[in-house]
């Protein structure tokens, strides 16, 4: 039997599981496309390129989820982390690198390890022997994606990502907003309740368009194309076809009636159900290209959300995931390919840090397989284990799109004892996450 792990992709995610594996006594071969064929958004041969920003976001491990995640790499001894921190740049709480030489040094740690080989060249089919972790980031090449797509089914493999914003559940207005679904329809009385609803009048619905139609919008990246078909229009889009639209689109009134009020809204806002724990909610049919800061200006406009908190904004752009809950096992295995794993940002989590992550628990995994162990995915109430089981099962698999760490991934606090400050909920999620993880790390 072939005891070598191979990982596609030498980005966050590949470089992360190769360093893991390898520290466990795996030999690793890492296959990395670059320089040889590039991406619009790689410009270098090295691995773990930061393709964009140069921050790894807030690196406030006691109140930020994160920040924790930054913690949890770091105590399992995470390459991506510790690089990172060798070449931190002033940036206040945030943890923001240098970027080309920290990428050097990642690539240079990863060469001067014995146990790992690198090859270069692109990886063009869905390999059918031996060990593999598939790390190719959110631009996988083109040949790859369509063998993954041959294998998984063209409704698992998604090329953009069309995300509207997802809020917590508990920052919702529910004197203004009410819990029903259209028609009420559904077999139970959950089925029939599913989606959160915010009301507008008339006055409220055309100044929401007319601040829609006036925000701040971020253009495709070169490279990119818009390709966003008639289903995942960006609203603002839906708007600029003409004012009513939306009225008859994502926000359109019917069979929703205001309990609160009992008058009938010109048009509402409904949001949806994210994860099973019911604590976030996604904003439906509103995906959107307009900035960060404007997002929020104009979704807390809608009745209901004037306070409301984001767990994560809307965007849309080129990004190639699975569809994970269906696909996946807990080992991050491909169900149909067990021989396989999926790590990083190709699996539907989002960002840097989430992406090396997921490098770091597959790299285990997959060594620990090989070793004949097996590692158990960290527990649900700790960074990585709330966006591994967020992302193997724990999300809604028909709406899946991809996931920023936060706090709506974990189990919710039990806030005997009163009601908590947020920031001292944040504290209690991270001191228990804390634990969690050294102990999760003591049993291996
Ligand atoms: C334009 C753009 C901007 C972004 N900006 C940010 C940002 O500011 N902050 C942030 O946190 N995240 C950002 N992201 C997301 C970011 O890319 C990911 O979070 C992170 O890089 C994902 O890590 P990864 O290891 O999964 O993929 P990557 O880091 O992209 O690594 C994947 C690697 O696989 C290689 N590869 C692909 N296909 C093959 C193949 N067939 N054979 C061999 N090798 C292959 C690629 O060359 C690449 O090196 C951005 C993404 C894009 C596309």
């Amino acid at each position: 039997m072939d005891k070598k792990l191979h990982i596609i992709g030498g980005g966050m995610a590949g470089s992360e599981a190769a360093w893991q594996a390898a520290e466990m006594g795996v030999p690793v071969v890492l296959h990395e496309m670059r320089p040889a064929v590039g991406t619009f958004a790689h410009r270098t041969g090295h691995f773990a390129e930061m393709v964009c920003s140069n921050s790894f976001r807030s690196d406030d491990d006691e109140r930020n989820a994160v920040g924790l995640l930054h913690w949890e790499m770091g105590a399992a001894g995470g390459l991506i982390m510790e690089t990172a921190r060798a070449h931190r740049l002033p940036a206040g709480g945030a943890l923001a690198v240098d970027r080309d030489p920290f990428a050097e040094a990642v690539t240079a740690r990863l060469l001067a390890h014995p146990l790992i080989s690198a090859e270069y060249g692109e990886i063009a089919e869905l390999p059918v022997e031996g060990n593999w972790i598939i790390a190719t980031g959110p631009l996988t090449s083109g040949a790859l994606a369509q063998s993954i797509r041959a294998e998984t089914g063209a409704e698992s493999l998604a090329f953009f990502d069309a995300i509207a914003p997802i809020v917590y559940a508990e920052s919702v207005d529910m004197s203004v907003a009410w819990m029903q679904s259209r028609y009420d329809k559904g077999e139970t009385e959950e089925e029939q309740t599913a989606y959160m609803n915010c009301p507008m009048d008339r006055e409220q619905y055309y100044a929401f368009i007319d601040a829609l139609l006036a925000a701040d919008k971020t253009e495709f990246h070169e490279g990119e194309t818009a390709g966003y078909f008639d289903g995942c229009l960006p609203i603002e889009v839906m708007a600029e076809r003409g004012r009513e639209t939306l009225r008859f689109g994502p926000m359109k009134p019917v069979g929703l009636t205001n309990p609160h009020t009992g008058v009938k809204p010109y048009a509402v806002v409904q949001l949806r159900r994210d994860n099973k724990l019911g604590t976030l909610y996604n904003i439906v049919g509103f995906q959107t290209k307009m900035k960060y800061g404007a997002q929020t200006d104009v979704f807390k406009m809608i009745p209901g959300l004037h306070e409301a908190s984001f767990a994560r904004l809307g965007g849309i752009h080129r990004n190639t995931f699975i569809n994970s809950p269906t696909l996946l096992d807990a080992q991050m295995r491909l169900k149909s390919r067990p021989n396989i794993r999926f790590a990083g940002q190709v699996t539907g989590v989002e960002g840097y840090v989430e992406s090396a992550a997921m490098g770091l628990l597959a790299g285990r995994m997959a060594a620990a397989e090989l070793l004949g162990r097996e590692v158990s995915p960290p527990p649900p109430d700790t960074a990585m284990g709330a966006l591994i089981t967020h992302i193997t099962g724990g999300a809604e698999a028909k709406t899946f799109q991809p996931m920023n760490v936060n706090f709506g991934l974990f189990p919710p606090i039990d806030a005997k004892g009163g009601r908590k400050g947020r920031k001292d909920r944040y504290k209690a999620y991270t001191d228990r996450a804390k634990e969690s993880f050294q102990a999760w790390l003591a049993a291996m």
